[in-house]
């Protein structure tokens, strides 16, 4: 039997987030579909940050609208705070990402406060979605744990405190763990050791990857996670995106070139690589200007690649 893993795209939240140009509200519509059309089972589609922040999100509720009527994939919405819960919550959305940090300096830049009051903001967002849930389905909450593997304030990050701030997310009320190289700090041996650890320590939490191709490991640091036991990651298209309190940082690993290297191992994504190098095409021509990255889209699936 063929195992699968999970893909998430993040282009339009974590990939739009860095970009100053506004993509329309039409375009981020169309990005979704022909995701979707192409085999993505989640798609992370905006951010419910307030718009003076990022103006790029102004039109998060409308996203977000579209993303939860259409049911035939999990929509997620990044939300920092419970205000943007609320609204996320309105929207439909199926799950949403909430941010606590590994660090004690990047929580307060990132989201400007410490990490005890973004564990304290999850613990009340946890109890909006269980009101809610009380009259409609129940929102699932994942605590994105943000420069796991490396801070650029702090550097070293020490493997206890990423540990301790994913038990303290799931006692927050968080049903599902994902850790952040948000710097692209990580080396595989590093992310192999924590993930093994903490598959250890809370097995009944599902827990995801986040990895950014800062310094070119991102797809090292996958395989390390996939040999750990992982078996969901987020990747963005074309590798777009960065983090804006993240000094250098640049995008995700790119969703494309995730997509070949697993089923080259013989990993089951649903992901139709072909139709998803269309949907590139298309992100190329609605943002002419940005500079994309990923080693699939430029040199193309080698001679006899076959997807089942
Ligand atoms: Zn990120």
């Amino acid at each position: 039997m063929t195992e699968s893993v999970a893909i998430r795209e993040v282009g339009l939240r974590d990939g739009l987030q860095s970009i100053a140009t506004f993509m329309s509200t039409g375009d981020k519509k169309e990005w979704i579909a022909r995701s979707v059309a192409a085999g993505l089972s989640e798609i992370e589609v905006c951010s419910f940050v307030p718009e003076k922040y990022l103006p790029q999100f102004s039109d998060a509720a409308e996203v977000a609208a579209y993303a939860g009527l259409r049911r035939d994939f999990v929509a997620v919405a990044l939300v920092p705070n419970v205000r943007g819960a609320q609204r996320a919550l309105e929207s439909g959305i199926d799950k949403l990402v909430c941010i606590t940090s590994a660090t004690e300096s990047f929580s307060r830049a990132n989201l400007r406060r410490s990490k005890a009051e973004s564990l304290a903001e999850i613990e009340e967002i946890a109890r909006l979605r269980d009101r809610a849930a009380a009259s409609g389905p129940r929102v699932i909450i994942q605590a994105g744990i943000s420069v796991c593997f490396g801070c650029p304030f702090e550097g070293k990050v020490d493997d206890d405190d990423v540990c301790t701030a994913a038990h303290a997310a799931v006692g927050a009320g968080a049903d599902e763990i994902s850790l952040a190289d948000t710097s692209g700090y990580g080396e595989p041996r590093q992310v192999g050791r924590i993930f093994r650890r903490l598959m250890c320590e809370m097995p009944q939490v599902p827990l995801a990857a986040h990895f950014h191709d800062t310094r070119g490991l991102g797809l090292a640091n996958v395989l390390a996670a996939l040999q750990a036991g992982v078996r969901s990651f987020d990747a963005s298209l074309g590798g777009l995106g960065g983090c804006p309190n993240s000094p250098g940082a640049t995008g995700n690993v790119a969703t494309e070139d995730l997509v070949f290297m697993l089923e080259a191992m013989g990993f089951e994504t649903g992901i139709d690589l072909e139709q998803l190098l269309g949907v590139r095409r298309f992100l190329t021509a609605a943002l002419p200007d940005v500079a994309m990255s990923g080693h699939i889209a430029a040199a193309g699936p080698p001679k006899g690649f076959m997807q089942r």
